[in-house]
């Protein structure tokens, strides 16, 4: 889908002129951002619908918490709720983590795609946190940031999921989703994250990264999105929804 430079994602503006011949075969305009109010109903929906998100990914604590988004980079959270069962009922802080060793954790591991630079920065983090921050996750994004794995989305995650800031970490759904209705469009998960946390309504910020999360990952997907059972469907301004099967 071509996509043109969007306005800045909380403002809504008219379409602009077109200044330019289109040829009749390709699409004309991408659409507008949804108003203030079609966004309001849009999270009041996901809301109802599932009135306490939770991450597919299981963990104990923050520790495990950031330890299992670290591992879900490239791999489905399925496999990695298989790989760290075991392993957090061994370790589910730095200590013990360190103890464990690399090779161990790297054994426990080895069934998620790139095993074993995980393997190293699941100790290599374990080892700051134990040295720098009296073995505690840090509440603070820059230290989250520069832990080894650790990039702006984990710690949005861990931020969001394990202390209740309102960050909304985006990943390949919420991007996917976020230009799809649209809600905040960009061509980058940071214009996207900027515009989400810019315009989502205050009492479904907390929350919001999981509504989308999991829209995208079971009903808004990549390939063929559900649109004939997408709860928000006569809201989102998708122009290529899909029909019902049959
Ligand atoms: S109507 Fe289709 S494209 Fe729009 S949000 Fe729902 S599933 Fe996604």
């Amino acid at each position: 889908m071509t996509r043109r430079k969007q306005a800045a994602p909380d403002k809504i503006t008219a379409p602009a002129k077109a200044r330019v011949v289109t040829p009749l075969t390709a699409r004309a305009t991408t659409p507008e951002p949804v108003d203030a109010a079609t966004l309001r109903e849009i999270f009041s929906r996901l809301s109802a619908a599932n009135p306490e998100p939770r991450s597919d990914l299981e963990y104990l604590n923050a520790y495990t918490l950031l330890v299992a988004v670290v591992l879900s980079a490239q791999a489905t959270d399925k496999s990695v709720n298989i790989a760290t069962a075991p392993l957090f009922a061994r370790a589910d802080n730095p200590a013990a983590m360190l103890a464990l060793g690399e090779e161990t954790v790297r054994h426990h591991i080895r069934t998620i795609g790139l095993f074993n630079t995980k393997a190293k920065n699941v100790i290599a983090l374990s080892r700051i946190l134990v040295e720098q921050h009296g073995g505690e996750v840090p509440r603070a994004r820059e230290h989250l940031e520069v832990l080894p794995g650790v990039g702006k989305k984990t710690a949005s995650v861990v931020l969001n999921v394990a202390f209740g800031e309102p960050t909304i970490a985006v990943d390949t759904h919420i991007f996917r989703v976020s230009n799809r209705i649209p809600l905040a469009p960009g061509s980058t998960t940071d214009k996207v994250q900027a515009g989400l946390e810019a315009i989502v309504p205050e009492p479904y910020r907390l929350n919001a990264h999981h509504w989308l999360i999991l829209h995208g990952r079971y009903v808004c997907k990549a390939r063929k999105p559900e649109c004939w059972r997408c709860p928000i469907a006569e809201l989102c301004r998708y122009p290529d929804k899909t029909p019902g099967p049959g």
